[in-house]
């Protein structure tokens, strides 16, 4: 039976992939691709064949139908490689659910680590923390994206990951101060490993005039994190709550 190995691949400079993945990219017999023209440059820029008969789309469109296209290859002896257009195969990209079918029908996945653009943020960041939560993209709605943003308000050990399109971060910032108040920091990762790469950490505070004073803030690509908060102390509990708990502490066996 074939192989189906998840490739990671670049998050913006070519040279960002593995020299294991040049060699199965090369070897295998179909490449499942989000975009054709987007794999076909990869290919070309390491000097690899490029014959659009060995690419074939899988995107979410279409995940469904070429899932079962890519288990008959598979079945037929076939190799495939899954690639996304940028780092690492179904992180935030498709391909979990074609994974997920070739696993059920017990057949080879094997995975190939290459460029993720949440862990590439973190590691430059600078922040901090045991832990980190890596959310991926917020609602495109602002009420929703707010009511995501307060169910996360209290994970305060934990580094908030976020990915977000460079036309909605202006409006998502503006959501993180509205839920989260100005004190707690956030790092941009914008434009990873491309020639305007900038990491910048400030308050949430001043995320906003930060943004909005050169326009080429607001362009490229964004890994957006929130540094670990402060846990609310009793302090920050009102008198009465306090009050409470401590009935309860001497009622409660
Ligand atoms: N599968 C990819 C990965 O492993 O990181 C993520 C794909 S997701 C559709 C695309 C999002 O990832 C972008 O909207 C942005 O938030 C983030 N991203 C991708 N490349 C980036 C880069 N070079 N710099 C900053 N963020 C990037």
């Amino acid at each position: 039976k074939g192989t189906l190995y998840v490739v990671g691949t670049p998050i913006g400079n070519l040279r960002d992939i593995t020299l294991r993945a040049l060699e199965i990219l090369s070897a295998v017999d179909c490449i499942a691709a989000e975009h054709i023209q987007h794999a076909q440059k990869l290919l070309a820029g390491h000097a690899l064949h490029t014959t659009s008969t060995r690419i074939m789309p899988l995107h979410q469109h279409n995940e469904g139908s070429a899932v079962e296209k890519i288990i008959e290859l598979l079945g037929s002896g076939k190799s495939v490689a899954l690639i996304s257009d940028a780092g690492t195969p179904a992180i935030s990209d498709p391909g979990a659910l074609l994974v997920q079918q070739v696993l059920a029908r017990s057949l080879p996945v094997v995975p190939i680590p290459g460029a993720n653009a949440a862990l590439c943020a973190l590691s430059a960041s600078g922040l901090i923390a045991p832990h980190f939560f890596f959310y991926g993209f917020l609602p495109a709605k602002s009420g929703e994206r707010q009511r995501k943003l307060a169910g996360l308000k209290t994970l305060y050990a934990c580094i908030l990951v976020f990915y977000e399109a460079p036309h909605r971060v202006l409006e998502c910032v503006a959501d993180m101060v509205a839920v989260l108040g100005t004190t707690r920091e956030i790092t941009f990762a914008r434009e990873l490993t491309k020639l305007f790469e900038t990491i910048h950490t400030c308050a949430l505070g001043e995320a906003l005039d930060w943004l909005q004073a050169d326009e080429n803030r607001l362009r490229g690509e964004f890994v957006l994190l929130l540094a670990p908060a402060e846990e609310p102390g009793q302090e920050d509990i009102s008198p009465q709550a306090v009050h409470a708990l401590a009935i309860l502490q001497r009622e409660l066996p």
